[in-house]
């Protein structure tokens, strides 16, 4: 089959990189070429960032409306839904996405698309300021306004290859949705994806300028889009580190930074919850898109007289149920990881937790059935302490540690001692508890026996996990700057 050689959009254009080079996309499963994306440099971004710019400050895009702007979105759905089939293809050969993940990868992505236009005609604009008793003292009653809110200004958006549609979807939606005008640098792991995106967003009736793709290897295109005086706004989904490197360098211009960073969640396994029935969750992280997910709870906390009973079930459904191989097979539950380097940085993690003395149950290893591919074994360990590398470090990869606890203020003393503050969760019969404890976890989010809602609750993280939120009203506030309009009374 011929190999494809994908553009760039810029300023309404399909173009090559400046420089005219391209890098071959593997797949992870085979490692043959997938197709070739556009290596851009800083010269191409500064193009982009131009055009966004020129489309920002000048455009008819400043002045479309609402109901504008949802039927571009509704429009980009609907194609979406249409060409799912080449998306679901991408996926698979492209980022290793297994059958299990396709609901994630697809269709959360477009119902967030047509929440997003749904949204961008319902939020209030213009919301009246309401006097404060108290302060009327001081001659506020005199003067009556609104709380304005503009479209942040050009972004750039910085989004990761794990569920690329899913997670570019978060920041493309709302961008269109407030009027925003934007540079898009997907992963260097995954910009095939983007590129399909891009290819129906340039159909879709945007004005020129309003939407750019770059793509590339290096990690100069992503900082170059943090530094740029051009920028307002920088979404960046990724690693904590560069994530801290995104925020440094967006210092300089004091642009608004929204960072969506990694994470270490704990599930908490309440006394009163059957062992059978937690297992197959708290072993999640060792099958689901191999363990490649940033609010995946890789840390089980279980009451210390259960922890070997939950242990071995988790073992024994890991073991019946977890079919290793190339995801372009339906019935195959775990692929590869994305890159070989990241296969080498999870089994360091594993000699790391051998070396600090947990118990490695299952798994440790790169599968020994596979000449290609990036493949790593389910793995659990058991007996783990919360101050091991492998409790407080994201390790990206199928790992789950389980880690014994004394009683509930301890569980919650265990989940809380993380520089990440990223997701959780909690296994319990008793809801009242689990809402009781959710609300003492220091995390962006908490699920209560699997209960997730990826299209209109908020998601971020507290601590180093990040700043800001992603969906709904939440997502689509952040993509505004607020601005308050005042006159006199009367
Ligand atoms: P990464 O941090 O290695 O790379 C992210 C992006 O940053 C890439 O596009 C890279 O080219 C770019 N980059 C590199 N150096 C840069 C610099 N100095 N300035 C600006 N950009 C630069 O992360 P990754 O491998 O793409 O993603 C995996 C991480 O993403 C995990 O930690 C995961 O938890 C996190 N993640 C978070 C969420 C969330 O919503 N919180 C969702 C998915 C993934």
């Amino acid at each position: 089959m011929a190999i494809r050689t994908w553009r760039l959009f810029v300023d309404g254009k399909w173009t090559e990189a400046a420089s005219g080079a391209t890098y071959a996309v593997p797949n992870p499963a085979t490692e043959e070429t997938v197709a070739l994306a556009p290596d851009a440099g800083r010269e191409d971004v500064a193009r982009a960032l131009l055009a966004a710019r020129r489309a920002f400050d000048s455009g008819p895009w400043r002045r479309s409306t609402p109901a504008e702007r949802a039927r571009i979105l509704l429009r980009i759905a609907d194609a979406v839904e249409k060409r799912k089939e080449e998306f679901r293809g991408l996926l698979v050969a492209a980022h290793g996405a297994e059958a299990m993940t396709h609901g994630i990868q697809l269709d959360t992505p477009i119902a967030q698309l047509r929440g997003y236009a749904e949204l961008t005609t319902r939020f209030t604009w213009d919301e009246p300021l309401t006097a404060v008793q108290g302060l009327t003292a001081v001659g506020m009653s005199k003067v009556q306004g609104i709380a304005h809110h503009q479209p942040a200004g050009v972004c750039g958006l910085i989004p990761t290859w794990n569920f690329p549609l899913y997670v570019t979807a978060q920041k493309v939606g709302p961008a269109i949705a407030t009027g925003c005008t934007m540079v898009v640098k997907p992963s260097p792991w995954g910009p095939l994806v983007d590129l399909l995106l891009a290819e129906i967003i340039a159909e879709c009736d945007l004005p020129p300028g309003v939407f750019n793709i770059v793509t590339g290897l290096g990690p100069e295109l992503g900082a170059e889009l943090a530094e740029s005086p051009l920028v307002d706004k920088i979404s960046f989904t990724g690693s904590v580190s560069v994530g801290k490197k995104v925020a440094l360098a967006a210092a300089g211009t004091l642009k608004r930074v929204h960072l969506e960073l990694g994470g270490k969640s704990a599930q908490i396994v309440l006394d009163d919850f059957e062992v059978d029935a937690a297992a197959p969750s708290s072993a999640g992280p060792t099958y689901f898109h191999a363990g490649q997910g940033c609010a995946m709870t890789t840390r089980v906390l279980v009451q210390r007289r259960r922890h070997d009973a939950l242990v071995e079930k988790m073992a024994a459904f890991v073991r019946a149920f977890v079919k290793v191989g190339d995801p372009a097979d339906p019935t195959v539950i775990l692929g590869p990881l994305i890159r070989e380097e990241r296969r080498q940085a999870v089994a360091g993690y594993v000699a790391s937790g051998r070396a600090e003395g947990a118990e490695l149950v299952c798994g440790g290893a790169a599968p020994a059935a596979f000449a290609h591919g990036f493949f790593f074994e389910p793995t659990i360990f058991a007996n783990v302490r919360n101050d091991m590398r492998i409790a407080r470090e994201e390790i990206f990869g199928p790992v789950v540690s389980v880690i014994p606890f004394e009683d509930e203020e301890d569980a919650i003393r265990i989940a809380n001692e993380s520089s990440l503050g990223l997701f959780g969760g909690i296994l319990t019969r008793d809801l009242d508890k689990a809402r009781a404890i959710a609300k003492r976890i220091r995390a962006g989010g908490v699920s209560i026996n699997g209960a997730v809602n990826l299209t209109h609750a908020p998601f971020g993280g507290f601590k180093e996990s990040g700043i800001g939120r992603e969906g709904g009203i939440f997502g689509l506030r952040e993509f505004t700057e607020i601005q308050s309009i005042t006159w006199p009374e009367g």
